[in-house]
């Protein structure tokens, strides 16, 4: 998506409609700055504000996410050309994500254990032994928590049985037993355990 003619579409449309930043902002109970780094293309609408903006500037959402107003013929073409993309996008962070996890693994573990070496290794108070060991300990599980997270909501689990692909609820990845990111997991749709593997695409 190209968000610098996305910005200038919107300015433009904008304009059309006889407001300016501040009465747009103001309509869509958003800070005028908002509007503006739209404008100059330094970011996108939020998702959750889309159709509100699209409904002001007198657009549809394909109009606003290709930065022109498509026409019938074209429409089905951009609208498909932008589902991929979209997914793609998706694609691309939920890796990245993924990569992000393993990163936060290992530096909970070296955490973790950094603190109990240095509370068993040095000299120093008992109260400062157990401090610096609650300490490690409590910081790895926030990070394992996080990297657990990550691992729920990126990309998708795929039921060994009916391949349905699906995102679980945190809880059920948290109680899950696993292989690395390969969980047994009961399936949604067919209603089956199974060991579900992590996929990145939906399809
Ligand atoms: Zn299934």
């Amino acid at each position: 998506m190209d968000q610098v003619k996305i910005g200038s579409f919107i300015s433009e449309r904008r304009k059309a409609a006889g407001l300016t930043q501040a009465q747009l902002a103001e309509r869509l109970n958003i800070t005028d700055r908002a509007v503006s780094k739209w404008e100059n293309g330094k970011s996108m609408p939020d998702s959750s504000i889309m159709l509100e903006l699209c409904s002001e500037l007198h657009i549809t959402v394909n109009d606003l996410l290709s930065g022109e107003v498509v026409t019938m013929d074209k429409h089905n073409e951009k609208t498909e050309k932008l589902l991929i993309e979209m997914a793609k996008q998706k694609e691309d962070s939920d890796k990245r994500l993924l990569s992000l996890e393993i990163l936060i693994g290992i530096f909970s573990i070296i955490i973790l254990l950094g603190s109990t070496m240095v509370a068993s290794l040095f000299e120093m108070d008992a109260w400062l032994r157990i401090l610096i060991i609650a300490a490690g300990f409590a910081v790895s599980c926030i990070g394992i928590g996080y990297a657990l997270k990550i691992e729920q909501v990126a990309g998708y689990y795929q039921c060994a049985k009916c391949h349905h692909r699906y995102v679980p609820t945190f809880a059920s990845v948290f109680f899950a037993m696993h292989i690395n990111r390969t969980r047994y997991l009961k399936c949604p749709h067919c209603g089956k355990h199974s060991w579900n593997k992590k996929v990145i695409s939906k399809e």
